[in-house]
């Protein structure tokens, strides 16, 4: 600690500073655990254009990239218009569509986990670390499955979560608890990028697990859209994402934990080009796409740039994926 960091930020016809302190510099990767650095970039915060400047670094064994100077207080870097906090917000129209998309994603990811050799029941339960206000937990209530819990330490106090149990901790410390709950599926749906140590995280996870239990993570990949786009990649989204993995930086997390990988899916989509592209014109996502639009929701779902991010996905090399673990010798 100790280092200030600091930017303005324009909100309305008003500027805001906003500062934050560094944590601790560190330089292992996350995943793999190797100490050789690849190479160094300096990012900056394109979402809301909070600018700022973050150094990550590229594990030189499996490409992984981690950032070395989290702010220790990222509360700055999650305004109230952020994503997982706007469901109280959203027109009537545009929070159906939303419930709509949740429940296809919902039937999407309980295929996959079916795929992989997980029974799905009534009376299965399901955590969801990182749910936010509880969005994809409603959409599984509203197809049968009612044994439900989140766990998001940063939802903020007073939000309505609509019926939806949230933990408002960190998951390494419930699993700490004398009798934590138990699942029969934990999941992460892009949260395990926003810490800064996703072994601790899963370790947790796999604590939580009921016999036979699976543990879900859909998480950004290190892959083409990096290779494309570098510091302008929409998911990067620094210094929100403080790791983001390889395929084979996240099978070596996995390996270190003695969780099994036993089915996947790249599950891309055209945002990694529509919103990569507006960063490289040196637009904000916002300004790119107003926020809570019906029209962006259908600029996204029609782009044809779709067609790339399906071949992307055949090819592994999305810039997202989906894997679903099991604890070693359990199955
Ligand atoms: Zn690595």
């Amino acid at each position: 600690m100790g280092n200030i960091g600091s930017c303005s930020v324009r909100s309305g016809c008003q500027t805001v500073n906003v500062s934050w302190e560094w944590n601790e510099m560190r330089a292992a990767c996350p995943f793999c655990g190797d100490e050789r650095i690849a190479e160094s970039i300096t990012a900056s915060e394109r979402m809301f254009g909070l600018e700022g400047a973050f150094t990550y670094h590229r594990c030189g064994a499996c490409g992984s990239l981690f950032i070395s100077d989290a702010p220790a207080d990222l509360s700055p870097f999650y305004p109230a218009k952020y994503y997982s906090y706007t469901s109280d917000a959203r027109s009537s129209l545009v929070a159906f569509c939303a419930n709509l998309n949740a429940r296809m994603r919902a039937r999407t990811y309980l295929k996959l986990l079916r795929q992989s050799g997980t029974v799905i029941r009534s009376s299965t339960s399901f955590v969801d670390v990182g749910s936010g206000s509880g969005d994809l937990l409603r959409a599984l209530q509203a197809i049968g499955l009612s044994h439900v819990l989140g766990i998001d330490p940063y939802l903020r106090p007073g939000t309505n979560t609509r019926g939806i149990t949230v933990i408002r901790r960190a998951i390494e410390d419930v699993a700490e608890d004398a009798a934590p709950p138990r699942a029969d599926v934990v999941m992460f749906h892009h949260s395990l990028e926003h810490v800064l140590d996703p072994s601790a995280s899963l370790a947790a996870a796999a604590k939580l697990l009921a016999p036979a239990g699976a543990i879900l993570v859909r998480i950004p990949i290190v892959s083409y859209a990096w290779e494309r786009f570098g510091i302008n990649w929409f998911s990067l989204d620094a210094p929100r994402h403080l790791c983001i993995p390889t395929e084979r930086g996240f099978k070596s997390l996995a390996a270190q934990l003695n969780l099994r990988i036993v089915g996947s899916r790249y599950d891309s989509t055209s945002m990694q080009f529509l919103a990569s592209e507006a960063y490289e014109r040196g637009l904000t996502l916002s300004e790119a796409f107003p926020s809570n639009s019906l029209t962006t929701a259908l600029r996204v779902v029609l782009s044809p740039k779709n067609v790339a991010a399906r071949y992307l996905n055949r090819q592994r090399r999305g810039d997202q994926a989906a894997f679903v673990m099991v604890r070693e010798n359990e199955r």
